[in-house]
Protein backbone atom coordinates (compact mmCIF):
# COMPACT_ATOMS: atom_id res chain seq x y z
CA UNK A 1 0.00 0.00 0.00
CA UNK A 2 1.72 3.41 -0.57
CA UNK A 3 2.31 6.13 2.46
CA UNK A 4 -0.57 7.70 0.90
CA UNK A 5 -2.72 5.16 0.95
CA UNK A 6 -1.99 4.13 4.39
CA UNK A 7 -2.56 7.47 5.55
CA UNK A 8 -6.32 7.35 3.82
CA UNK A 9 -6.67 4.52 5.97
CA UNK A 10 -5.84 5.93 9.00
CA UNK A 11 -7.99 9.07 8.36
CA UNK A 12 -10.91 6.87 7.42
CA UNK A 13 -10.95 4.15 10.29
CA UNK A 14 -10.68 7.10 12.79
CA UNK A 15 -13.60 9.47 10.97
CA UNK A 16 -15.83 6.41 11.02
CA UNK A 17 -15.37 6.47 14.94
CA UNK A 18 -16.07 10.19 14.88
CA UNK A 19 -19.42 9.62 12.75
CA UNK A 20 -20.23 6.66 14.41
CA UNK A 21 -19.54 7.39 18.13
CA UNK A 22 -18.30 11.02 19.07
CA UNK A 23 -17.33 14.04 17.43
CA UNK A 24 -13.75 14.90 19.14
CA UNK A 25 -13.92 18.87 19.53
CA UNK A 26 -11.39 20.11 22.08
CA UNK A 27 -8.79 22.49 20.84
CA UNK A 28 -6.54 21.92 23.23
CA UNK A 29 -5.57 18.56 25.84
CA UNK A 30 -4.71 19.89 29.13
CA UNK A 31 -5.84 17.22 31.19
CA UNK A 32 -8.28 14.90 31.36
CA UNK A 33 -10.84 15.99 33.41
CA UNK A 34 -12.73 17.29 30.57
CA UNK A 35 -12.59 13.98 28.24
CA UNK A 36 -15.78 12.49 28.58
CA UNK A 37 -15.75 8.57 28.40
CA UNK A 38 -16.74 8.85 24.68
CA UNK A 39 -13.93 10.20 24.00
CA UNK A 40 -11.13 8.39 25.89
CA UNK A 41 -12.68 5.24 23.62
CA UNK A 42 -12.42 7.61 20.76
CA UNK A 43 -8.58 8.17 21.85
CA UNK A 44 -8.04 4.17 22.53
CA UNK A 45 -9.46 3.30 19.30
CA UNK A 46 -7.54 5.74 16.98
CA UNK A 47 -4.26 4.87 19.46
CA UNK A 48 -5.10 1.70 17.99
CA UNK A 49 -5.17 2.36 14.58
CA UNK A 50 -1.70 3.95 15.28
CA UNK A 51 -0.34 1.05 16.99
CA UNK A 52 -1.27 -0.50 13.28
CA UNK A 53 1.04 2.18 11.34
CA UNK A 54 3.69 1.56 14.11
CA UNK A 55 3.69 -2.08 13.25
CA UNK A 56 4.42 -1.80 9.55
CA UNK A 57 8.01 -1.67 8.21
CA UNK A 58 7.39 1.77 7.20
CA UNK A 59 6.16 3.71 10.32
CA UNK A 60 5.08 6.79 8.44
CA UNK A 61 1.84 8.31 7.34
CA UNK A 62 1.57 11.62 5.88
CA UNK A 63 -1.42 12.57 8.28
CA UNK A 64 -0.16 15.81 9.60
CA UNK A 65 1.77 16.60 6.63
CA UNK A 66 3.20 20.17 6.41
CA UNK A 67 2.11 20.32 9.88
CA UNK A 68 4.36 22.32 12.19
CA UNK A 69 4.34 20.45 15.67
CA UNK A 70 6.66 22.49 18.05
CA UNK A 71 7.81 21.16 21.81
CA UNK A 72 8.54 23.55 24.81
CA UNK A 73 9.96 21.98 27.47
CA UNK A 74 10.78 24.10 30.57
CA UNK A 75 11.85 21.18 32.60
CA UNK A 76 13.83 17.78 31.97
CA UNK A 77 12.31 15.19 30.14
CA UNK A 78 13.59 11.81 27.46
CA UNK A 79 10.34 9.60 27.08
CA UNK A 80 7.88 12.64 26.97
CA UNK A 81 9.77 14.66 24.42
CA UNK A 82 11.10 11.75 22.19
CA UNK A 83 8.23 10.39 22.44
CA UNK A 84 5.70 13.76 20.76
CA UNK A 85 8.55 14.01 18.65
CA UNK A 86 8.92 10.87 17.26
CA UNK A 87 4.80 10.21 16.92
CA UNK A 88 4.68 13.82 15.24
CA UNK A 89 7.67 12.56 12.75
CA UNK A 90 5.71 9.38 12.08
CA UNK A 91 2.48 11.24 11.17
CA UNK A 92 5.26 13.76 8.69
CA UNK A 93 4.41 16.82 11.22
CA UNK A 94 7.72 19.56 10.87
CA UNK A 95 8.46 19.26 14.10
CA UNK A 96 10.56 21.79 15.86
CA UNK A 97 11.88 21.35 19.13
CA UNK A 98 12.96 24.14 21.83
CA UNK A 99 14.94 23.38 24.43
CA UNK A 100 14.96 26.08 26.96
CA UNK A 101 18.45 25.77 28.28
CA UNK A 102 19.19 26.81 25.09
CA UNK A 103 16.72 29.44 23.83
CA UNK A 104 15.95 33.36 24.94
CA UNK A 105 14.18 31.83 28.29
CA UNK A 106 17.92 32.07 29.50
CA UNK A 107 17.46 35.60 29.16
CA UNK A 108 14.63 36.39 30.80
CA UNK A 109 12.08 35.78 28.29
CA UNK A 110 8.36 35.36 29.61
CA UNK A 111 6.42 32.57 28.70
CA UNK A 112 3.86 34.47 26.98
CA UNK A 113 6.23 35.76 24.92
CA UNK A 114 8.25 32.84 23.94
CA UNK A 115 4.66 31.28 22.62
CA UNK A 116 3.66 34.21 21.23
CA UNK A 117 7.54 34.77 19.17
CA UNK A 118 6.78 30.84 18.55
CA UNK A 119 3.06 31.36 17.04
CA UNK A 120 5.12 34.52 14.80
CA UNK A 121 7.91 31.55 13.84
CA UNK A 122 4.65 29.61 13.02
CA UNK A 123 3.53 26.67 15.97
CA UNK A 124 0.57 25.32 15.03
CA UNK A 125 0.68 22.37 17.82
CA UNK A 126 2.42 23.47 20.92
CA UNK A 127 3.23 20.55 23.17
CA UNK A 128 4.39 22.01 26.54
CA UNK A 129 5.90 20.98 30.01
CA UNK A 130 6.59 23.13 32.70
CA UNK A 131 7.23 23.18 36.15
CA UNK A 132 4.09 25.36 37.53
CA UNK A 133 1.02 23.66 37.69
CA UNK A 134 -1.18 25.67 35.33
CA UNK A 135 1.33 27.03 32.54
CA UNK A 136 -0.36 24.83 29.68
CA UNK A 137 -3.40 26.92 30.94
CA UNK A 138 -1.94 30.43 30.25
CA UNK A 139 -0.55 28.91 27.09
CA UNK A 140 -4.07 27.69 26.08
CA UNK A 141 -5.29 31.29 27.03
CA UNK A 142 -3.23 33.13 23.89
CA UNK A 143 -1.71 30.64 21.49
CA UNK A 144 -3.88 30.64 18.31
CA UNK A 145 -3.37 26.96 17.43
CA UNK A 146 -3.25 23.96 19.70
CA UNK A 147 -1.88 23.38 23.20
CA UNK A 148 -0.67 19.87 24.47
CA UNK A 149 0.16 19.26 28.17
CA UNK A 150 3.58 17.70 28.41
CA UNK A 151 3.02 17.55 32.36
CA UNK A 152 2.79 20.33 34.36
CA UNK A 153 3.72 20.79 37.82
CA UNK A 154 1.88 18.58 40.28
CA UNK A 155 -0.92 18.84 38.32
CA UNK A 156 -1.64 17.02 35.01
CA UNK A 157 0.23 14.79 32.94
CA UNK A 158 -2.90 13.88 30.16
CA UNK A 159 -0.78 11.92 27.92
CA UNK A 160 0.88 9.33 30.55
CA UNK A 161 -2.83 8.71 31.88
CA UNK A 162 -3.76 7.55 28.39
CA UNK A 163 -1.07 5.70 27.81
CA UNK A 164 -1.70 4.16 31.43
CA UNK A 165 -4.70 2.84 30.35
CA UNK A 166 -4.49 1.75 27.01
CA UNK A 167 -1.82 -0.15 28.65
CA UNK A 168 -4.02 -1.52 30.93
CA UNK A 169 -6.76 -2.28 28.62
CA UNK A 170 -4.54 -4.46 26.19
CA UNK A 171 -3.63 -6.73 29.38
CA UNK A 172 -7.05 -6.78 30.75
CA UNK A 173 -9.43 -9.42 29.52
CA UNK A 174 -12.15 -7.88 27.05
CA UNK A 175 -9.97 -4.50 27.65
CA UNK A 176 -12.35 -4.09 30.68
CA UNK A 177 -11.32 -2.11 33.58
CA UNK A 178 -14.42 -2.07 35.76
CA UNK A 179 -13.42 -2.98 38.84
CA UNK A 180 -10.53 -4.06 38.26
CA UNK A 181 -8.31 -3.24 41.35
CA UNK A 182 -5.62 -0.76 40.36
CA UNK A 183 -3.30 0.33 42.94
CA UNK A 184 -0.57 3.17 42.85
CA UNK A 185 2.43 3.04 45.41
CA UNK A 186 4.39 5.77 45.68
CA UNK A 187 4.82 9.92 45.97
CA UNK A 188 1.31 10.52 45.16
CA UNK A 189 1.22 14.34 46.63
CA UNK A 190 3.97 15.34 43.76
CA UNK A 191 2.69 13.18 41.15
CA UNK A 192 1.03 15.14 38.20
CA UNK A 193 0.56 11.76 37.09
CA UNK A 194 -1.50 10.10 39.78
CA UNK A 195 -3.89 13.23 39.35
CA UNK A 196 -4.63 12.47 35.99
CA UNK A 197 -4.94 8.64 36.20
CA UNK A 198 -7.53 9.70 39.08
CA UNK A 199 -9.77 10.77 36.09
CA UNK A 200 -9.45 8.31 33.52
CA UNK A 201 -9.17 5.31 35.71
CA UNK A 202 -12.10 6.28 37.65
CA UNK A 203 -13.81 6.69 34.34
CA UNK A 204 -12.81 3.52 33.66
CA UNK A 205 -14.86 2.49 36.14
CA UNK A 206 -11.47 0.82 38.09
CA UNK A 207 -11.23 -0.01 42.04
CA UNK A 208 -8.78 2.46 42.52
CA UNK A 209 -6.29 2.64 45.61
CA UNK A 210 -3.64 5.29 45.92
CA UNK A 211 -0.88 4.17 48.87
CA UNK A 212 1.73 5.91 50.44
CA UNK A 213 2.83 7.62 53.61
CA UNK A 214 0.51 9.81 54.72
CA UNK A 215 2.70 12.93 54.89
CA UNK A 216 2.85 11.77 50.21
CA UNK A 217 -0.98 11.94 50.12
CA UNK A 218 -1.53 15.02 51.71
CA UNK A 219 -5.43 16.41 50.32
CA UNK A 220 -6.06 12.96 48.83
CA UNK A 221 -8.47 11.98 51.37
CA UNK A 222 -10.53 15.05 50.88
CA UNK A 223 -10.77 14.92 47.20
CA UNK A 224 -11.44 10.47 47.41
CA UNK A 225 -14.26 10.86 49.67
CA UNK A 226 -16.55 14.02 49.45
CA UNK A 227 -16.11 14.29 45.57
CA UNK A 228 -19.34 12.90 43.76
CA UNK A 229 -18.29 12.67 40.29
CA UNK A 230 -18.06 16.11 39.20
CA UNK A 231 -19.44 16.94 35.85
CA UNK A 232 -18.55 14.10 34.17
CA UNK A 233 -20.48 10.92 34.81
CA UNK A 234 -18.73 7.71 35.48
CA UNK A 235 -16.15 9.76 37.88
CA UNK A 236 -16.09 8.38 40.92
CA UNK A 237 -14.34 7.80 44.23
CA UNK A 238 -11.58 6.11 44.88
CA UNK A 239 -9.17 4.91 48.05
CA UNK A 240 -6.21 5.72 50.22
CA UNK A 241 -4.20 3.96 52.29
CA UNK A 242 -1.13 3.72 53.69
CA UNK A 243 -0.98 0.40 54.34
CA UNK A 244 1.06 -0.59 51.08
CA UNK A 245 0.10 -4.71 51.70
CA UNK A 246 -3.97 -3.60 51.34
CA UNK A 247 -3.47 -1.75 48.59
CA UNK A 248 -1.59 -4.13 46.30
CA UNK A 249 -3.69 -7.52 47.40
CA UNK A 250 -5.64 -8.67 45.11
CA UNK A 251 -4.54 -6.24 42.44
CA UNK A 252 -4.98 -6.73 38.89
CA UNK A 253 -2.33 -3.36 38.35
CA UNK A 254 0.12 -2.48 40.75
CA UNK A 255 2.15 1.09 39.46
CA UNK A 256 4.66 2.34 41.17
CA UNK A 257 5.65 6.13 41.09
CA UNK A 258 9.22 8.05 41.80
CA UNK A 259 9.94 9.68 45.00
CA UNK A 260 9.66 13.09 43.27
CA UNK A 261 12.69 14.58 44.89
CA UNK A 262 12.93 18.23 43.00
CA UNK A 263 9.34 18.88 43.99
CA UNK A 264 9.99 17.65 47.84
CA UNK A 265 10.39 20.20 50.52
CA UNK A 266 12.23 18.58 53.71
CA UNK A 267 10.68 16.59 56.48
CA UNK A 268 8.45 14.31 54.70
CA UNK A 269 10.48 11.10 54.41
CA UNK A 270 12.77 10.22 56.76
CA UNK A 271 14.90 8.73 54.11
CA UNK A 272 14.98 7.19 51.01
CA UNK A 273 15.76 3.55 52.36
CA UNK A 274 13.41 3.62 55.38
CA UNK A 275 10.70 4.11 52.70
CA UNK A 276 12.11 1.82 49.80
CA UNK A 277 11.42 -0.90 53.26
CA UNK A 278 8.26 0.35 53.77
CA UNK A 279 6.85 1.00 50.62
CA UNK A 280 8.76 0.18 48.13
CA UNK A 281 7.22 -2.54 45.56
CA UNK A 282 9.42 -5.86 45.99
CA UNK A 283 9.08 -9.54 44.66
CA UNK A 284 7.40 -10.28 47.95
CA UNK A 285 4.68 -7.29 48.32
CA UNK A 286 3.96 -8.33 44.34
CA UNK A 287 3.30 -11.50 45.36
CA UNK A 288 -0.07 -10.15 47.19
CA UNK A 289 -1.25 -9.10 43.83
CA UNK A 290 -3.15 -11.18 41.43
CA UNK A 291 -0.94 -14.11 39.67
CA UNK A 292 -1.55 -12.42 35.94
CA UNK A 293 -1.32 -8.86 37.37
CA UNK A 294 0.66 -6.15 35.85
CA UNK A 295 3.32 -4.04 37.10
CA UNK A 296 3.59 -0.13 35.81
CA UNK A 297 6.17 3.02 36.22
CA UNK A 298 5.63 5.87 34.39
CA UNK A 299 9.72 6.55 34.40
CA UNK A 300 12.01 7.22 35.14
CA UNK A 301 12.64 4.83 38.02
CA UNK A 302 14.73 4.96 40.81
CA UNK A 303 15.34 1.34 41.33
CA UNK A 304 15.69 0.16 44.95
CA UNK A 305 13.89 3.01 45.94
CA UNK A 306 9.89 2.70 44.72
CA UNK A 307 10.49 -0.32 42.82
CA UNK A 308 12.70 -3.66 42.94
CA UNK A 309 15.04 -4.07 40.28
CA UNK A 310 13.94 -7.93 40.11
CA UNK A 311 10.28 -6.79 39.83
CA UNK A 312 11.21 -3.60 36.75
CA UNK A 313 12.58 -6.59 34.99
CA UNK A 314 10.00 -9.52 35.70
CA UNK A 315 7.61 -11.12 33.53
CA UNK A 316 5.13 -8.78 35.24
CA UNK A 317 6.41 -5.53 34.36
CA UNK A 318 4.98 -3.75 31.32
CA UNK A 319 7.42 -0.42 31.61
CA UNK A 320 8.60 -0.52 28.27
CA UNK A 321 5.36 -0.94 26.39
CA UNK A 322 4.12 2.10 28.53
CA UNK A 323 6.76 3.63 26.71
CA UNK A 324 6.12 2.29 23.75
CA UNK A 325 1.75 2.75 23.89
CA UNK A 326 3.18 6.40 24.20
CA UNK A 327 3.90 6.86 20.73
CA UNK A 328 0.84 5.76 19.34
CA UNK A 329 -1.10 7.54 21.62
CA UNK A 330 0.31 10.83 21.42
CA UNK A 331 0.20 9.93 17.56
CA UNK A 332 -3.80 9.72 18.18
CA UNK A 333 -3.78 12.94 20.20
CA UNK A 334 -1.89 14.94 17.36
CA UNK A 335 -4.41 13.35 14.66
CA UNK A 336 -7.44 14.18 16.82
CA UNK A 337 -6.37 17.67 18.23
CA UNK A 338 -4.63 18.44 14.29
CA UNK A 339 -7.82 17.62 12.71
CA UNK A 340 -10.09 19.44 15.80
CA UNK A 341 -9.11 22.92 14.11
CA UNK A 342 -12.86 23.42 12.18
CA UNK A 343 -14.85 22.16 14.66
CA UNK A 344 -12.91 24.40 17.33
CA UNK A 345 -13.95 27.40 16.35
CA UNK A 346 -16.94 26.53 16.90
CA UNK A 347 -16.83 25.08 20.25
CA UNK A 348 -14.48 27.79 21.87
CA UNK A 349 -16.36 26.80 25.30
CA UNK A 350 -15.20 23.12 25.03
CA UNK A 351 -11.60 23.83 25.40
N1 LIG B 1 7.74 11.18 33.98
C1 LIG B 1 6.65 11.45 34.89
C2 LIG B 1 6.38 12.93 34.98
O1 LIG B 1 6.89 13.69 34.19
C3 LIG B 1 6.87 10.82 36.23
C4 LIG B 1 8.07 11.28 36.99
O2 LIG B 1 8.78 12.22 36.61
O3 LIG B 1 8.32 10.67 38.03
O4 LIG B 1 5.60 13.33 35.81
Amino acid sequence: MSVEAEAAAVGRTAGHARTQEVVWHHRHLLDVDVVTWPEIELIMRTTDEMKGVLARPIRKVPALNGRRVTTLFYEASTRTRVSFETAARNLSADVVSVSTATSSVTKGESLVDTIRTLEALGAEILVMRHSVSGAPHLAAEIFGGHVLNGGDGWHAHPTQALLDLYTMRQHLPDGDLRGRKVAIVGDILHSRVARSNIWSLTAAGADLWLCGPATLLRGMDRWATAWDGGAIPGHGRFHVTSDVDAAVRDADVVMALRIQRERMQGGLLPSLREYAARFGLNAERVSLAKPEAIVMHPGPMNEGVEIAPDVAISGRAVITEQVANGVAVRMALLYLLAGAHEAAVGHEAAR
